[in-house]
């Protein structure tokens, strides 16, 4: 096993296979069961918001399951304490839906047969206005790994095309190099959303077969390389239906420790997505589909040890979930998404990464979120144009 503790400025790699959290589930899951009420009691004693592995462990353990109800109140009270009563809203705007990789949960998987589609610069653009008349000003671009159309040109072409209009252009694309994501930074792109999927090296390999996306490590060393390259968002996840959620979270959680010591000046951010329905994907093949509980148990259990994390809901949840989730902790939501590329201007039968569950229009989340009692922030963010240099 890699030794930590002997390299002063060990990489995410060593720090996860030193405690066992990219493989291994067994014992871990053999920890989290014995975990007990009174080590549940003794977590929730501690001053919310910081980071501690154990403390983790017991708040996402089966024994934390009779705590929600005190685990809801504290994650409520933080998160009005560290961002108030707002909730970002952002929308994705899909590219290309032809893909190089096999990952079985896609309905962009290479092997599917279904008609591909991708969108021209001036085709998303248009479908990019429509998104901005519906009154958003944070656009996350979104694309499988289509390198040879949407590449580094195209996506800074586009962001130039959009940056007067979006105050935040963030991109859910295919790992990049740490050159492309500065070029991109530089082009006006902010941040960077990029899964882990599953942190289990077996299970990652089962999952990505083939394709640029099956190097387990390459994928794991992407949040390196956009952070150092001076990306403000750094976005984090695994695809909950993969593997066991709860040692998903601790490998996650320990990822976003060690993103956030070391790329102090950029936030890191949560997402949840959980495995959807998709056009060649029989989701009863996936044995780790996890409840509505455990979904709120992973949410509360993280915003009580990461107080100023944004936590990210996408339209992958049913709308009477996120109505009740905004009150406990989330962030950061989409709404009116569409996941095929050219959704907003009616394309309505082109190939679709996953079915969204929440139909609701823009302006019905925004009501929603508005009836909890909080504030709809359609822009949280203004890049700002450097000074000129004094002659
Ligand atoms: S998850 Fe991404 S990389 Fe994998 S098949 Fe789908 S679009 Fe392609």
């Amino acid at each position: 096993m890699t030794s930590a503790h002997a390299n002063p400025d060990p990489d995410i790699r060593s720090l996860l296979a030193h405690r066992r959290l990219d493989g291994d589930a067994e014992s871990w899951r053999r920890r989290i069961e014995n975990v007990s009420g009174g080590d549940v009691e003794k977590a929730l004693s501690a001053a919310p918001g910081s980071y501690n592995p154990d403390r983790l462990l017991a708040l996402v353990s089966p024994a934390a399951q009779d705590y929600l109800e005190q685990m809801a109140r504290l994650a409520r009270s933080l998160t009005l304490q560290r961002f108030g009563r707002t909730i970002r809203l952002y929308a994705p705007l899909y590219l290309s839906s032809f893909c190089v990789n096999s990952c079985r949960y896609c309905g962009f998987n290479r092997r599917n047969e279904s008609a591909r589609k991708r969108l021209s610069i001036d085709e998303a653009v248009a479908e990019a206005r429509i998104i901005a008349a519906e009154g958003f000003r944070d656009l996350l671009l979104v694309s499988s790994e289509d390198r040879k159309f949407v590449g580094l040109d195209y996506l800074s072409e586009l962001a130039a095309r959009l940056r007067d209009t979006f105050c935040s252009l963030s991109i859910e694309i295919y790992r990049m190099t740490a050159q492309e994501y500065a070029a991109l930074f530089a082009a006006g792109i902010d941040g960077v959303t990029l899964y882990q999927e599953t942190y289990d090296r077996a299970a990652y390999a089962y999952y990505h077969p083939a394709g640029p996306k099956a190097d387990y490590d390459n994928r794991l060393l992407a949040p390196d390389a956009f952070a150092s390259a001076g990306m403000r968002e750094i976005g984090l996840g695994v695809l909950l239906g993969l593997t066991d959620w709860r040692t998903e979270t601790l490998a996650m959680a320990e990822h976003a420790h060690y993103l956030m010591k070391k790329y102090w000046k950029s936030r890191v951010s949560f997402s949840f997505p959980r495995l959807r329905p998709a056009s060649d994907v029989e989701r009863s093949r996936f044995g780790h589909l996890l409840s509505d509980r455990n979904l709120v148990q992973m949410i509360l259990a993280l915003r009580l040890c990461f107080a100023d994390a944004g936590l990210v809901l996408s339209t992958r949840e049913p709308a009477e979930l996120r109505n009740h989730l905004i009150k406990l902790g989330i962030t950061r939501m989409s709404a009116g998404s569409k996941t095929n590329p050219g959704g907003y201007s009616g394309h309505a039968e082109a190939l679709r990464q996953f079915e969204v569950d929440d139909t609701r229009s823009p302006a019905r989340v925004a009501a929603a979120i508005r009836a909890q009692g909080l504030e709809p922030v359609w822009k949280d963010w203004q890049r700002v144009p450097p000074a000129p240099t004094p002659a």
